[in-house]
């Protein structure tokens, strides 16, 4: 497990240390409580935090407070207080300020470990939750919500002149390999699909049926037209086993960037707007909306057009 561990009692420090390492934790340890929270913050997978509740600068109890919103917002984490006192005002302050457990100081080999095979339980449980929560069982991609929330984070933290582009695509005509092949074979069709998109990038939602979505974070309108091509010659060309058939789909596509004043909705929106044109003109190709694109950019390839 990776444990971050925030004490100023040197000695302290020191002991848990070794305890865990011998035990081959990955361990970070922090003497002040400021270095500590930032760090948990931008580190991901952080499993177990153990904080003292005797910190020089105070801060014990607000880290506690801090992890538990943090692991709140599906950062699957286990906060354990420790506490040279022992009287209970000092438990009770700590689980209500969010600490999952609590132990004495000085800690005891024997029941440390024991409590951190509990708080190893409780995380993978937690990260079972956040995967199921996140994510689409038929494909693995991630799910409306999940791509919805992601892309919001995305275009809130990143720097205006590298703006991102949305491609979303839908399958053609897929209603009929339903009815030709049968629901199972239309699942694996998705499946394979899936897959596909998956090999161009991280940010790549199903956003229901047969239709998905995909962040470029590409430089520009083109080379996200680019990427939503190869997609989709990549479908054109992928003969795929289903039910003892081969069956051949093809998808249609549209790719809009992200202007000043867009959010995930509206950004989507217009990438959606263009798609439907992709269908109205013929199916099996990208319409590119042109609304953020500028001037001197380069066309868009081959079976490509522009809304
Ligand atoms: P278009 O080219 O206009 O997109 O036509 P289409 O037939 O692809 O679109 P339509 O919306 O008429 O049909 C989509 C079909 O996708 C209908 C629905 O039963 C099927 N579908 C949606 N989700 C799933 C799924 O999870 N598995 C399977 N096998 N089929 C699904
Ligand atoms: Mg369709
Ligand atoms: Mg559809």
């Amino acid at each position: 497990m990776k444990i971050v561990l925030v004490e100023d009692n040197y000695e302290d420090c020191k002991a848990v240390r070794t305890i865990l390492e011998q035990r081959r934790e990955t361990v970070f340890a922090f003497t002040n409580g400021d270095e500590a929270w930032s760090f948990v913050q931008q580190t991901a997978d952080i499993d177990v935090v153990i904080v003292s509740l005797n910190l020089k600068d105070n801060s014990g109890l607000e880290i506690c407070w801090n992890c538990r919103i943090l692991a709140t917002a599906r950062k699957p984490m286990y906060v354990v207080a420790i506490s040279e006192q022992t009287n209970a005002h000092i438990l009770v302050e700590a689980l209500d300020s969010g600490a999952d457990d609590f132990l004495h100081k000085p800690l005891q080999e024997e029941i440390l470990l024991a409590r951190l095979r509990v708080a190893e339980r409780v995380v993978m449980l937690q990260k079972q939750l956040v995967q199921l929560a996140n994510h689409d069982s038929l494909t693995n991609l991630y799910n409306r919500r999940a791509f919805l929330e992601k892309t919001h984070a995305l275009i809130e933290r990143q720097d205006p002149d590298s703006a991102v582009s949305a491609i979303m695509f839908d399958l053609d005509h897929f209603k009929s390999v339903n009815d030709r092949f049968g629901h199972d074979a239309g699942d694996e069709v998705i499946r394979t699909v899936a897959k596909i998109a998956s090999a161009e990038g991280d940010l790549i939602g199903r956003l229901g049926g047969e239709e998905f979505a995909l962040i470029s974070e590409s430089q520009s309108l083109y080379s996200a037209a680019c990427l939503a091509n190869r997609i989709r010659e990549a479908i054109e060309k992928t003969a795929i086993m289903a039910g003892g058939k081969l069956i051949r789909i093809t998808s249609s596509f549209g790719v809009a960037r992200y202007c000043a004043g867009d959010d995930v909705d509206s950004l989507l929106k217009r990438a959606d707007m263009a798609l439907y044109r992709s269908k109205g003109n013929g199916r099996n190709m990208v319409t590119v909306d042109r609304s953020g694109a500028s001037q001197n950019e380069q066309p868009a390839p081959r079976r490509t057009k522009h809304a």
